[in-house]
Formats: structure tokens, sequence, C-alpha cells
């Protein structure tokens, strides 16, 4: 079961009288680590992102994930948005490719929102039909586009949503996020029946059908149910619903999810792989569907994490202890149970201990927002408004 992958979770689990320590009338208290030495752990990771190579600006690895980092801290600081401008560097894009995290999709994003903020409308205009122009491959079903999130449709559909939410009027006309999506919806039904799987909707990626959040089918659905009122009935019913079913089907006797399908490795237990990114498809399927069933499953779920996910690899948003955090507060978001609060800053502990020895493979970037230190900071910073709080780039 791999249990060389993460470390055997040293914290006693939730009782009503342990939880006191930390939370209060559903706040983190203010005495506890977290909140106290957030300021000084702010001071130093920004300090160290200082040196983060500038020529990459994507969210998932570059400067794009810093500026996210900073929005969240203060979105409404006119010097910290125009700080937040330079580090999109959005001079710098070549449309090379649509999504959010891994292409132009976030920076471009993010640019409309700030320049919105800003009053500039014509730059944020230019940047609107910027990030419309780069439809074509989304809505081409016969190309080679994928359609998981980190490189295809869904990553491509997350940037316009997240513009959508943030900016009013909103500036994407539902013509085309419905395109998108019945461009996801055939992809998937073609291969589904082609390759004649059980369920209505499968997604194939680098010769593999990704079940995860990062590359497969359970992040596609998440983001579909995130955006219902462009999607029929029969659709909801008929392909989305049928789908979540049979991936329910899949789940290993440890709870766990394998990261693709017919693979029988139980190891990985992270936001790309893995039981954390079902459990926001199970969550949202809840909301969306109304059924307890769903919602036992995300709480399983969610047990697993707190068994398994001090991941030995790191703290990382992608596949890391911060990432895995989060899944507790998304949890908690929709129960209002402080069990999973109390869960979330444990985790979040071990992300302000930072230190080599929790993690044991350093990451490639570790100036980034989904590898490196920008994530864990992320996610310190978000927990302390647990109600509000977002996986970024994924959670809407
Ligand atoms: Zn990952």
């Amino acid at each position: 079961m791999g249990s060389n992958k993460y470390f055997k979770n040293p914290f006693p689990d939730y009782s009503p009288e342990i939880a006191t320590k930390f939370i209060l009338d559903k706040r983190l208290k203010p005495n506890i680590s977290i909140v106290t030495l957030l300021p000084e752990k702010w001071q130093i990771t920004m300090e160290t992102l200082e040196k983060a190579d500038r020529k990459d600006v994507t969210m998932y690895t570059g400067t794009g994930g810093i500026a996210l980092l900073k929005y969240l801290k203060d979105p409404n600081n006119p010097e910290v948005l125009q700080e937040i401008l330079h580090l999109l560097n959005l001079k710098s894009l070549r449309n090379k490719r649509q999504t959010f995290l891994c292409g132009d999709g976030g920076p471009l994003a993010l640019g409309i929102i700030v320049n919105k903020k800003l009053g500039n409308e014509k730059e944020a205009q230019s940047l609107i039909e910027q990030l419309k122009n780069m439809k074509d491959a989304a809505l081409d079903i016969s190309s080679d586009f994928p359609s998981e999130y980190m490189y295809g449709r869904s990553g491509y559909l997350y940037a316009l949503l997240f513009v959508n939410k943030n900016v009013n009027p909103p500036p994407f006309e539902g013509g085309l996020i419905r395109s998108i999506v019945e461009a996801i919806l055939k992809i998937g039904q073609i291969k589904a029946k082609s390759e004649g799987f059980n369920c209505p909707l499968m997604y194939e990626w680098h010769n593999s059908y990704y079940l995860g959040a990062a590359h497969g089918v359970s992040g596609i659905l998440f983001l579909l149910l995130n955006c219902t009122e462009y999607l029929l009935e029969l659709e909801i019913m008929g392909l989305i619903k049928p789908t979540i079913d049979y991936l329910a089907t899949l789940r290993f006797s440890s709870g766990n999810f394998p990261s693709s399908y017919k693979s029988e490795n139980d190891k990985y237990v992270q936001w790309c792989h893995g039981a954390p990114g079902f459990l926001y498809m199970f969550t949202k399927a809840y909301k969306v569907f109304n059924n307890p069933a769903y919602l036992e499953l995300a709480i399983l779920c969610g047990d697993v994490i707190w068994k398994r996910g001090l991941l030995r690899k790191g703290y990382s948003l992608c596949h890391g202890v911060s990432g895995n955090g989060y899944c507790f507060l998304e949890l908690y978001k929709i129960t209002q149970d402080e069990k999973h609060l109390y869960r979330a800053i444990r985790f979040a502990e071990w992300c302000l201990d930072y230190n080599e020895a929790h993690e044991e493979t350093p990451p490639d970037r570790p100036l980034s927002l989904f590898e490196g230190i920008a994530g864990p900071m992320y996610f310190l910073l978000d927990i302390q408004r647990p109600m509000d709080a977002k996986f970024p780039g994924f959670s809407l």
C-alpha cells in the first residue's frame, strides 16, 4: 500500500476537547501557531520568492503563481496590484498554451481581473479578447488537444469561469462556455463508447485513462459540476451522474482511488492523483444531486487523507501536504463539522514547521505555487478564513 510514501500521522485525531485548543466559535483561535507565526512566515517566504525565475509566468511553476498568492493576501491594494501585473509580465505571453495552471490562461485571467480593478478598461478588454481568441483548439473535437485540467479544455474553461466569477458583468458569454462544455461531453462520450467503458464519459491523456484531478476524469467532472447552468438536465443525469457512480465503484479497499483506469497501485494520496481529487468531485456531486451518499464518499476520502496525507514528498499543493490539507477545508465548508477544520489546522501546522526532514524529494521548482513554497504559504493564508478558502486554480 505504499506506506513509504507518507509519514505516520503524529497528531491525535479530532475530539471536541482537543479541538477547543485550536477552534473557538468556528474560528481559528488567535493564539495558535498558524495564526501567530503567519506574519513572520509570510515575510520569509516573500523574501525567498524574490529570487524566482521571471521567465516562466505560469501559475503552476512560474511567477503567475506568486502573483496569485499576492492577490489572495491583498486583492484591493493598488500597489500590490501593480506588482502583480509586473509578475504576470503579460507582454511576454506567446499564446502557446491555453490553460489556467500551465498556460497563458492563468496569467491572462488574473491580468483581466487586476486591470479591471485598477480601472484599466482598455487593457482589460484587450486581454479578454486575447483569452477568447485561444478557443479554437478547445472547440475542435478532432484536435489532439486533451480535455484534462493542466494542459487541456478543462484548464481553459476554468480560466474563463474564473474571470466570469470575479468580474462584473461577466465578460465571457454563455454561448462560448456552452460550446466548450459540449466539446468536453462529446469527446468523453466518443471515448467511453469506442473503448467499451461501463460509463458514458471517459478521457484519455498520454495513452492512459487518468482518473484524478489534474489529468483525469474526476477533475473534468468536478469542473462540469461547477457550471451546471450551462448543462442540460439530460447531460447532468444521463452522462455526468452515471460516470461519477461508476468512478465510485473503482475505490480500493483502503478507501483510496486509483490514479488511472486498471491501475492496482494504491500509492498516491495527493491532489493530482488519488482520493484528494475525488473528494472535490464527490462534495460537488453532493451539492448538485443533494444525495448524502456522495458526501459519505467524500468523508471517506478525507479519512484516507488524514491517515496517509502527510507525504514524504513534501509540502506542495499538487502532490504534497498543503494540497491535502485543502481537502479538509472543503469538507468543513460543506459540513460545518469542526472535525474537518481541526484536521486542516493540523496539516497546516505541519506546513508551518516546513523542514527538510519532512521533504524527502526536493521539488524541481522550489519557488513555485504548485511544487514549491508558495503553495503551503497559500494554504496557511487561506485557512485563516476557512469558509472562503479555495484550492487555487481548481475550486471556483
Ligand atoms: Zn502533482
